[in-house]
């Protein structure tokens, strides 16, 4: 006679690494039933091109920690490298298994098409597959209408516990022997690094520092490549990854800004998590923004590629000091206040002339925050392909001056001219040959010449741009998109 199989739910952990204020998690215990937390390294994401060894190291160093706080439960999560269906037949051998919970994913085009699959594996073996709402991102919609009222209704829900009962997760020893049947990757991470290390723990430690001190600085030192690493919160890569949920943040900071006398930076703060809702939300009814321009008018627009500038763009060797410090800066520890990713997309753009879709990959495998929602929407908005947001072209020598104006940052990152008299730091090029000489410095030897000229390529990617919105695909194309994507009352999206 065979005998029964052991009925559980499941939790397919995804961008949502954390136990409380999970909403996936909240609705498993809900039932008496026994609950395993499943985490699958996905080959498909592992070989996709978005991603990076610095992510995975992220995830893994979130799992650990997620397993910390396990233990005075006695469970831990299964973490299995393999696809979610073949994870999830396998556990139907030895489980009855009805019902599996996660959030909804607004991710690039794999993990969307391997969503669809998932769907139709699920229903096909009577397994319900419950998704939460992410961020208040809501899936669906035609078009901004009702989103706000959503948006805040989800806001205002107060962040879910943590609260499995006795017994109800999977034990660390049934998990243990589950392993056994799949392939298990080592969650060991090399932690001397210059990157955020993941997890929850880590997370909070960065949000509570922010709102106990540090927000105070906040409006002054957000655009300031050196400053704003201390000045901003830091938190984006734990929203990210969902090591914090964005409801929560936004929780704390409300509370904050009730007692606090000053109230300016809190809300600049918290219309910042207001804006990732909102540019997930635009991708999520977008999703062709992965690849081409959400204006159809720009997607004609033809660029020639130049793998030379694109090289020198990735490594930092322009010869502009800022966008060279940032890009080094950037490799080296997976972060750049918003700024100055501003820039460096704009100079990629404009001033080398290159398509955004050539810049996609090296961005977002080496922004340790890689959010596809943010990442697709905000490089076409520096590129000025929407049509519906203001031409912007920074100049990396007036940025330099403005934002960076001892050249604390570039010394830091661009040795050869940390030596150099300050106006040579933020432009070394002006140096006469003589000036070289007595400072033992050879441009084009010891830093590289500029690779392009700033004025005269800012002004053909202007003229062709602003021609270009003239265009009367571009025109009906930016209607179509203020339609759909803008806040009833607001002439932008
Ligand atoms: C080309 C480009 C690509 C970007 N890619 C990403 C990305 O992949 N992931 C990502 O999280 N952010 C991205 N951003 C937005 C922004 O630069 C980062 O969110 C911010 O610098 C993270 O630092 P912080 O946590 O200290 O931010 P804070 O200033 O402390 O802000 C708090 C939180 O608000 C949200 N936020 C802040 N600015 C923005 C913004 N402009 N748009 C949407 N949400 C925002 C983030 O969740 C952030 O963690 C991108 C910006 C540009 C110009």
């Amino acid at each position: 006679m065979p005998t029964e199989k052991k009925h559980i739910n499941i939790v397919w952990f995804k961008r949502d690494l954390r136990l409380q204020e999970n909403e996936a998690v909240f609705n498993a215990l809900k039932s008496d039933e026994p609950v395993l937390l499943l985490y699958v390294f996905e080959q498909l994401l592992i070989d996709d091109n978005h991603y990076s060894q610095r992510h995975w190291d992220f995830i893994k160093q979130s799992l650990v920690d997620l397993n910390e706080q396990l233990e005075p439960y006695n469970s831990k999560v299964l973490v299995v490298h393999s696809d979610i269906i073949a994870a999830v037949n396998q556990l139907l051998n030895k489980y009855h298994i009805t019902d599996l919970y996660s959030h909804q994913e607004t991710g690039i085009l794999v993990s969307y098409e391997r969503d669809k699959s998932f769907t139709r594996f699920c229903k096909n073996n009577l397994i319900d597959w419950h998704e939460s709402i992410n961020n208040g991102v809501q899936r669906g919609l035609k078009n901004r209408d009702q989103w706000i009222e959503k948006c805040n209704a989800y806001f205002e829900i107060e962040p879910l516990p943590f609260n499995p009962k006795k017994g109800q997760l999977l034990s660390i020893e049934e998990v243990d022997q589950l392993a056994t049947v799949f392939t298990i990757p080592s969650l060991k991470t090399d932690l001397d690094t210059p990157f955020q290390k993941g997890g929850r723990t880590t997370g909070l430690k960065y949000l509570d520092s922010f709102l106990e001190k540090r927000y105070e600085n906040y409006m002054f030192h957000i655009s300031k490549p050196e400053l704003a690493r201390t000045g901003c919160s830091r938190i984006s890569p734990y929203i990210a990854w969902g090591n914090l949920s964005i409801r929560e943040v936004y929780h704390r900071a409300y509370h904050l800004k009730k007692t606090t006398a000053n109230k300016k930076p809190l809300e600049a703060f918290m219309s910042r998590l207001r804006w990732q809702s909102h540019f997930i939300q635009k991708f999520e009814m977008e999703h062709t923004m992965e690849e081409a321009s959400i204006n159809k008018g720009f997607q004609k627009l033809k660029k020639e590629i130049s793998i030379q500038y694109q090289d020198a763009w990735k490594n930092g060797q322009t010869g502009f000091p800022l966008i060279d410090a940032c890009m080094r800066c950037l490799n080296e520890t997976g972060y750049l206040n918003f700024r100055m990713r501003a820039l460096v997309v704009s100079f990629f753009t404009h001033n080398l002339w290159q398509p955004w879709q050539e810049a996609t990959t090296h961005l977002s495998q080496m922004f340790l925050d890689f959010e596809p929602g943010i990442h697709f929407p905000q490089l076409q908005m520096q590129a000025g392909e929407t049509g519906t947001n203001t031409l912007r072209i920074y100049n990396p020598i007036k940025n330099s001056y403005e934002h960076d104006p001892k050249g604390t940052f570039i010394k830091k990152w661009v040795p050869e001219v940390q030596d150099l008299e300050l106006r040579f730091v933020h432009e070394p090029y002006l140096m006469t040959e003589m000036e070289q000489g007595f400072n033992d410095f050879k441009l084009g030897v010891d830093y590289p010449f500029p690779i392009v000229d700033i004025d005269e390529t800012r002004r053909k990617a202007s003229d062709t741009l602003w021609n270009l919105r003239k265009n009367k695909v571009v025109k009906r194309e930016s209607e179509r998109i203020l339609k759909k994507h803008s806040l009833p009352n607001r002439k932008f999206s």
